[in-house]
C-alpha cells in the first residue's frame, strides 16, 4: 500500500548556489507539507550508509565526497503520491534529460551534482526519513 510520505535532501551544491528557498518554494506550492526539516552536515560514514546501495559504482568516491562538503536540508514531505509525484517534482537524474520546469533542469549543474535527492519507494522513504530524524522532529 503506498504511504504518502517521502524524504528529500537540497544537495550541497544548491545550499551553496543559495537556492534553498527557491526550491521549498517549488516543494510547498505543488502541495507538499513539510513534516520534518533541518540544515545538517552528513559524515563520510553517514553518505556511505545513505548511499550504501551504490558502493559497487564507479560514482560512489565522488558522490560521498560532494555529499558531504557542506551543509545539506533534509525534509520529510507528505502528500498523496508523495513518492512518485516527487520523483516527477525533481525530474530525471541527469538534468540534461530532465523535463522543463522540473527542480533539476532548473537548479541542477550535472548527473553528480543535481541538487537535490527524493526517495525511489515508501520503503526506502520511511528508512531515508529514519536515518536524519527522530521521531519527535517529525510533526
Ligand atoms: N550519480 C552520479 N553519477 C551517476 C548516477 C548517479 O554521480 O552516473 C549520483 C547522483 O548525485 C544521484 C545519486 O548518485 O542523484 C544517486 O543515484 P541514483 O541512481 O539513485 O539517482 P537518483 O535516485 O538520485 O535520481
Ligand atoms: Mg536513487
Amino acid at each position: 500500500m503506498a504511504t504518502n510520505r517521502t524524504f528529500t535532501m537540497l544537495k550541497p551544491d544548491a545550499v551553496e548556489k543559495g537556492h534553498i528557498g527557491a526550491i521549498l518554494e517549488k516543494i510547498t506550492a505543488s502541495g507538499f507539507r513539510i513534516v520534518a526539516m533541518k540544515l545538517t552536515q552528513m559524515t563520510k560514514a553517514d553518505a556511505e550508509e545513505f548511499y550504501g546501495i551504490h558502493k559497487e559504482r564507479p560514482f560512489f568516491g565522488e558522490l560521498v565526497e560532494y555529499m558531504t562538503r557542506g551543509p545539506i536540508v533534509a525534509a520529510i514531505l507528505e502528500k498523496d503520491n508523495a513518492v512518485e509525484d516527487f520523483r516527477t517534482l525533481i525530474g530525471a537524474t541527469n538534468p540534461a534529460d530532465a523535463a522543463e520546469g522540473t527542480i533539476r533542469k532548473l537548479y541542477a549543474a550535472s548527473i553528480g551534482e543535481n541538487a537535490v535527492h527524493g526517495s525511489d519507494s515508501d520503503e526506502n522513504a520511511a528508512i531515508e526519513g529514519a536515518f536524519h530524524f527522530a521521531g519527535r522532529e517529525m510533526f
